[in-house]
């Protein structure tokens, strides 16, 4: 690429941020499905429009869409309730596995209040979020990959029969909806506004230590064929890749960031003042410009979402009758 054209794209970015535009995309779209999905239930309480109930609201429902997705393995059963859910698992893998963490560093909606909190927090307290000693910040993070270990075998490990019955329950057909009214509710409202406080004080520590889905997506990111890639003969040793890394990687001492909390933001190439002294690369050799990683990224998830829309096995086989039938019972 041109240098001037590296420019005025990066001078572009520095006004609006690349990752506001991904990231805050994303969430808007989150927003509006959840929005639609609040619609799609008021018609079935009879108490507005029929609106198309979003398939993609489904990944609100990470543990029950986990289960579907072993099950899929086990058998090749393809959950016909909430099929997207598996999908968006699909994407969120393929995502890790050749971009770094790319879904929770580009799409992942919850990722991003987070990180806005800890944005804000710096901005507004003039300081930088307070990070643990590095040995205590290594025992908080291997808590995370515990946790998803444990998730992934407890999931893996319920039966076919169990996961088949629990999909033909009107719970969870009805899950996503209770989920979204969850949050409007004055107990689970504390509890978000205490956590944003948190990681505007401690930054975003729930993807830092605590997401069990990060630990997997960041163990597969290790796999990953694209990488941050740093040219020793061309780096002045500035430091300044190391310090805009959220993930705390010493990026100036690295020949290849492989590291599993790399998200693949491009802050610390955005950051390196030396053309070429830090790249994105494909397998270790293959240079490509830093905004065709976002890029790559939304691509890639757009084609997973086409390929499930086309084979059909994005829309819930559930008629839309089934799930008003199931909003109206009772306790629901
Ligand atoms: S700043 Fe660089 S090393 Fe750090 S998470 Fe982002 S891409 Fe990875
Ligand atoms: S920002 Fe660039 S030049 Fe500075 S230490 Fe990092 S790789 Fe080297």
């Amino acid at each position: 690429m041109k240098r001037g054209s590296r420019a005025s794209l990066d001078k572009l970015f520095s006004h609006v941020g690349p990752r506001l535009l991904v990231r805050g995309g994303f969430f808007l779209f989150f927003v509006y499905i959840s929005s639609r999905l609040l619609a799609f239930r008021a018609w079935a309480l009879g108490q507005g429009p029929f609106v198309e109930r979003p398939e993609a609201v489904a990944g609100l429902l990470p543990i029950g869409s986990y289960m579907s997705f072993f099950l899929w393995l086990k058998n090749g059963w393809f959950d016909p309730v909430l099929p997207a859910g598996i999908v968006i698992i699909i994407g969120a893998l393929t995502t890790s596995l050749i971009f770094k963490r790319g879904f929770c560093g580009w799409i992942c909606p919850v990722g991003s209040v987070w990180e806005a909190a800890a944005w804000l927090g710096r901005k507004v307290l003039h300081r930088d979020n307070y990070r643990p000693p590095r040995w205590l910040d290594i025992a908080l993070r291997s808590v995370r990959y515990v946790l998803a270990a444990a998730l992934m075998v407890w999931l893996a490990a319920v039966s076919i029969q169990e996961a088949t019955s629990f999909q033909q329950l009107p719970y969870y057909a009805t899950v996503d909806v209770k989920m979204i009214l969850l949050f409007f509710t004055p107990v689970y409202m504390l509890v978000i506004a205490a956590a944003f406080i948190g990681m505007m004080l401690f930054g975003n520590v729930w993807c830092r230590y605590l997401c069990p889905l990060g630990g997997v997506y960041g163990a597969c990111s290790t796999l990953s064929p694209t990488t941050i890639v740093r040219d020793a003969d061309l780096c002045i040793d500035c430091g300044k890749c190391a310090r805009s890394c959220h993930a705390a990687i010493a990026v100036d001492t690295l020949r290849s960031v492989r590291h599993a909390e790399c998200d693949g933001c491009q802050d610390c190439v955005r950051a390196c003042p030396v053309p070429g002294a830090l790249e994105p690369r494909l397998l270790g050799r293959f240079r490509f410009p830093w905004w065709v990683w976002p890029i790559a990224v939304v691509v890639l998830w757009m084609l997973i979402y086409t390929v499930a829309v086309v084979t059909g096995n994005w829309h819930s086989q559930l008629p839309v009758e089934t799930f008003r039938a199931y909003m109206q019972i009772p306790g629901l």
